[in-house]
């Protein structure tokens, strides 16, 4: 530990998913030093969709064109899941905030106010969201609209068939065309993998190609549809120069994870929060944390081993669940591996799951996580914080199944604006706006 590198910062945030880079966000918005580390999550195979509530009660699979109203009956409902602790306002300014600063970023989004909106996907099914980016706007509207649109697909591309789509969006969405683009000028030889095609396609000449080979097709079109792999880091620009070029409008369809959409997010936050002077620490691990009942923490963070001992007031635990390590899980129950703070879960390993695999209430391990106080600390037991200045957000929070009730984004988000409200007040700079 002696070599190790040592910083101090007010706040350390763990974990680089949806929740841990709107953290960083938003504490480095109100002057706290923030300190950042993570490893890749969940955010790569992201849809780049931000649900905020689509479905409530899971085991009726209702879903909700208001969210806000679904949140209404969700916190009556379920007055343990995370939202019951956030004022509407909260959920509000958390989503306009992080949607400002994508817009700032390069990575406009839009919705409908106060509602959610359908977008098709790769499958060609439904998918409810709250905010879509702006690359898919034109297909939201001409399905609404029952206009005739072209959707394509390019071969080698696996995962996205534009002759699935219209078999099975094309009931309610008359008028699909569909065609198969072969383009070995951006291909090369063997598969095609959606980063390496939107890359390509920052390229004029390689987006000549793309526009020539739909030319054929547009006949009678009103728009047209393609993978979600036009460009990485300048979307709208890649997107604006082939809507130029055909002279219509063109949207993006989500394509299997991982894919682009989930690549932008991720780079516009490491884009963003590097100009707001947060220390980022990525693909990182914190191998070690300690936090002693005053107040402070110690943290070893690296690679593959400790390179760097981060000294922080506050620690923001936004880790994820199982798949980015956030939980984990032995026979016999699920832990919390850097605080071991208490788990909530069910009692016995044999009720984790239902015996339906696809059983429409899920099962009770994904509601399993980590409780918390009104101020967003981990729970000790007793109703006690673990530590006075360790806060969590996102999915590794008990009592919600983001999956189900479609509300990462939001969960994520806005337990991660509360999380930064409470660490700021409690570090005394200044009066958060009310969390
Ligand atoms: C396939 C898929 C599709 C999705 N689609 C949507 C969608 O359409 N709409 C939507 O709103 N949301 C969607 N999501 C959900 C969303 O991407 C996030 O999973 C969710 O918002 C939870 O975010 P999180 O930050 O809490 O957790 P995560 O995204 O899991 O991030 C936790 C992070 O913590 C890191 N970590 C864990 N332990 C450590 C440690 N010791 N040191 C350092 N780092 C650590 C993990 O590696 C990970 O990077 C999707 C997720 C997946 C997987």
């Amino acid at each position: 530990m002696s070599d190790c590198t040592r910083i101090t910062c007010d706040l350390c945030i763990v974990g680089t998913g949806m929740a841990g880079m709107s953290a960083a966000l938003f504490a480095a918005r109100r002057g706290l030093s923030t300190a950042l580390v993570g490893r890749t999550g969940e955010i790569i195979f992201a849809t780049g969709l931000l649900d905020l509530l689509g479905v409530h009660p899971v085991e009726e699979g209702r879903t909700w064109e208001d969210p806000w109203a679904g949140i209404a009956a969700l916190v009556r409902d379920l007055p343990q899941h995370p939202y019951a602790r956030l004022a509407t306002e909260a959920i509000r300014s958390a989503f306009d905030e992080v949607l400002g600063f994508l817009e700032e970023s390069g990575l406009p989004y839009c919705g409908r106010p106060d509602r959610n909106v359908a977008v098709v996907t790769s499958l060609g099914t439904l998918k409810t969201t709250y905010r879509a980016p702006l690359s898919c706007w034109a297909g939201i509207e001409a399905r609404e609209g029952r206009r005739p649109c072209l959707i394509a697909d390019i071969q080698g591309l696996k995962g996205f068939s534009a002759r699935q789509i219209a078999e099975t969006a094309g009931k309610a969405w008359p008028g699909l065309k569909t065609a198969r683009l072969v383009l070995p000028a951006l291909q090369g030889a063997g598969e095609l993998f959606p980063e390496r095609l939107a890359r390509s396609l920052e390229l004029d000449s390689h987006r000549q190609t793309l526009t020539e080979a739909l030319r054929p097709h547009l006949e009678g079109v009103q728009a047209v549809g393609l993978p979600a792999v036009l460009g990485v880091s300048r979307p709208a620009a890649v997107r604006a120069a082939i809507e130029a070029r055909l002279g219509l409008p063109v949207f993006e369809i989500p394509t299997m994870p991982p894919g682009v959409a989930g690549l932008r997010l991720k780079e516009a936050f490491e884009r963003g929060l590097a100009g707001q002077g947060v220390m980022l620490f990525l693909e990182n691990r914190v191998f070690r944390a300690a936090g002693s009942p005053a107040g402070a923490f110690q943290l070893e963070a690296g690679r593959a081993a400790p390179e760097v001992t981060i000294h922080a007031n506050a620690v923001i635990l936004a880790t994820g669940r199982f798949m980015g390590g956030g939980l984990a899980a032995d026979r016999h129950r699920v832990r919390e591996p850097l605080f071991d703070l208490p788990v909530h879960q069910p009692g016995e390993r044999d009720e984790w799951h239902r015996t339906e695999f696809l059983d429409p209430r899920g099962h009770p391990v994904n509601r399993a996580g980590i409780e918390v106080d009104a101020s967003f600390r981990p729970l000790a037991g007793l109703g006690r914080a673990a530590f006075p200045q360790l806060f969590a957000a996102g999915s590794i929070l008990a009592h919600q199944d983001w999956m189900r009730m479609k509300c990462g984004s939001g969960l994520a988000m806005a337990t991660a604006w509360a999380a930064v409200a409470h660490a700021q007040r409690l570090l005394g700079r200044g009066e958060p706006a009310g969390a």
